[in-house]
């Protein structure tokens, strides 16, 4: 990666604090967003005097429309910013039926609208000047719809989904986009209850985690799944997909339904 400033979204803990840490020690210049300005001013102070990069914080609540709308403007007008990490995303769903609507709300809004809202407003700067990146972190649970719980899933589904669209589509104009696919990750998005109850082989820390997502997009790959053993099975998985893509749209239903 050539030195670029990052804006990192989620950037207060956990996934996000570490992708901020090692951003830094590459060298890049950092935007830190959270909503925990107290958090944010510490991890800046201490990556400025450990690294000498430039640290900014914006202390925002992306899931509130005005907040959202100052980080918007910081990414469509400022020209040093070429690279975004969508980062900061909510769990901590019920089941479906004990839902919370405020808390569906708010969940739909950040890990999706925020998402969404903060590629649109960087990415006709970086497309036209044919550099940049952009790193979406879902979740294997994208893969895994029915694995857990209805909402966090889907909306992880979602970033995957528009991660893929969006590497057709800006990757030919030399804008790198890649998604990251986590499983389990030791952090606080997680009760220590959840936590404890997981088989310890299927948790990962969260400094190993980030670091193999960056291998990942140092090796250019568009999609990351930091634990999957062999890429092999997630390409055949892709494979099986576009295998449905000559029959999905057709002038006549299947002879199944006549
Ligand atoms: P975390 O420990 O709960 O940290 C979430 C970060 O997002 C915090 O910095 C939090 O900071 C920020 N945030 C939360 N709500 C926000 C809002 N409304 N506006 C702005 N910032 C907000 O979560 P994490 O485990 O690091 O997860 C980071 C990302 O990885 C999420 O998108 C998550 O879905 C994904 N992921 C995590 C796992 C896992 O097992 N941990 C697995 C797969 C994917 P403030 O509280 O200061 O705002």
């Amino acid at each position: 990666m050539t030195k670029q400033t990052f804006l990192i979204t989620g950037a207060s803990d956990s996934i996000g604090a570490v992708y901020a840490d090692r951003l830094a020690r590459r060298g890049h210049n950092l935007i830190l967003v959270a909503r925990r300005a107290d958090k944010l001013a510490e991890l800046a102070d201490r990556l400025r005097q450990d690294t000498g990069v430039s640290v900014d914080v914006i202390a925002a609540d992306l899931a509130n429309p005005d907040d959202l709308a100052r980080v918007e403007a910081r990414l469509r007008d400022d020209d040093a910013v070429t690279g975004l990490v969508n980062n900061a995303g909510i769990a901590g769903e019920t089941s479906f039926v004990d839902a919370d609507p405020a808390h569906l709300t708010a969940l739909v809004n950040l890990n999706i609208l925020a998402a969404t809202r903060l590629a649109a407003a960087i990415a006709p700067r970086l497309a036209a000047k044919g550099r940049g990146a952009i790193i979406n972190i879902s979740s294997v649970t994208a893969l895994i719809p029915d694995g857990f719980t209805a909402t966090y899933p889907a909306s992880k589904a979602y970033v995957l989904a528009f991660s893929e669209a969006l590497h057709v589509e800006l990757g030919a104009k030399g804008v790198r986009i890649q998604a990251v696919l986590p499983g389990a990750t030791r952090t606080p998005i997680w009760t220590e209850e959840q936590l404890a109850s997981l088989p310890a082989e299927i948790v990962m820390d969260v400094d190993d985690m980030v670091d193999a997502a960056l291998a990942g997009f140092d090796a250019g790959e568009s999609v990351t799944i930091p634990a999957l053993p062999d890429m092999a099975d997630y390409d055949a998985y892709i494979a099986a997909r576009a295998a449905l893509r000559p029959n999905l749209s057709l002038a006549r239903p299947a002879p199944r339904y006549l």
